[in-house]
C-alpha cells in the first residue's frame, strides 16, 4: 500500500512511523513539505529511505511571507530526484492564517511551477473552492484533490481528469456522501492518503495519525466501492505510480 499525503516531519518520531507502516504493509509513502525548511526535511526522510519521496511546497496557510525568491528556491529543490510533485498549493479561506491575496499569488505561481516542471499538483482547498477552481481554469497538469472533503467538486474533478485522494475522514460515521463520491470516482483516479498527523481515520481516531492507518482509510474505501481490498491496494499503487511516476 502507499499513503500518498503525510507530514512525516510533523511527526514526534519519523523513523519509527515509517517502520512501523511498513509493519502494517505501507511499503511506499509521499512526506509532504509546507515551507522551504520543512521541504528540505522531508527530502532528507525522503534520501535516506527507500519508499519514502517528497512533495514540496509553500502551504496557503505559509503565504503571509512567500517572496520570488522563495519560489526560486523551492525550483532547485524541485529538482531532486526524489521531489515528485509540488504541494500542497491551494486556498483556505476556513483558517485564513495567511491574507487572501498572498494565498491567490502563491497558488498561482506554484501552478506555473508544476507546470513548467511538468510535476502533477497537490491541491488543498477549504471554504475557498469556488476559487480554487477558478485558479485552476487555465492549468492543463495534472492534479490531485487532496484530502477530498468537497462532494460537489467531484463532477469538475472527474470531468478534468484530476486525481481525487481521500483520508481518514472519508471513514467518519457521518461521512457517507464522501463514501459514496468514493464510489463514484473511476477506479484509475483514486488516491488514498492519511494526511498525518492530522485526521485519524475511525478506529484510532483523535490520536495522532501516521501513515501505518491508512490501511483503514483502504478499508473504508474497498467496503464504499464494494470492492477486494487487495484489488483496490493494486489498483491504487498503479494510480499513484502513473500520477507521481514513484
Ligand atoms: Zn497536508
Amino acid at each position: 500500500m502507499i499513503d500518498t499525503h503525510a507530514h512525516l516531519t510533523a511527526l514526534d518520531d519519523p523513523e519509527g512511523a515509517i517502520a512501523r507502516a511498513r509493519e502494517a504493509g505501507v511499503t511506499r509513502i509521499l512526506t509532504v513539505g509546507t515551507d522551504l525548511d520543512d521541504c528540505r526535511n522531508a527530502l532528507a526522510l525522503a534520501e535516506k529511505h527507500e519508499g519514502v519521496s517528497a512533495i514540496l511546497g509553500i502551504h496557503p496557510h505559509n503565504a503571509g511571507n512567500a517572496a520570488d525568491a522563495d519560489l526560486a528556491e523551492l525550483r532547485e529543490l524541485l529538482a531532486h530526484p526524489k521531489a515528485v510533485a509540488v504541494g500542497e498549493t491551494g486556498l483556505d479561506w476556513f483558517r485564513d492564517y495567511a491574507p487572501r491575496g498572498p494565498q491567490k499569488w502563491l497558488f498561482a505561481a506554484q501552478l506555473e511551477l508544476a507546470a513548467e516542471l511538468g510535476k502533477p499538483v497537490v491541491i488543498h482547498t477549504r471554504a475557498a473552492d469556488e476559487d480554487t477552481l477558478a485558479t485552476l481554469s487555465g492549468y492543463e497538469g495534472v492534479a490531485v484533490l487532496h484530502c477530498f472533503s468537497s462532494p460537489h467538486l467531484l463532477p469538475t474533478a472527474l470531468e478534468r481528469g484530476w486525481y481525487v485522494s481521500f483520508a481518514g475522514n472519508a471513514t467518519f460515521p457521518k461521512a457517507v456522501d464522501l463514501r459514496l463520491a468514493a464510489a463514484q470516482v473511476p477506479a484509475d483516479r483514486i488516491l488514498a492518503e492519511t494526511d498525518s498527523p492530522y485526521l485519524a481515520p475511525q478506529p484510532v481516531r483523535g490520536e495522532r495519525n501516521e501513515p501505518a492507518y491508512v490501511t483503514h482509510t483502504f478499508a473504508a474505501l474497498s467496503n464504499a466501492r464494494g470492492e477486494e481490498p487487495a484489488d483496490l491496494e493494486r489498483q491504487i499503487d498503479t494510480n499513484a505510480s502513473a500520477c507521481f511516476g514513484v
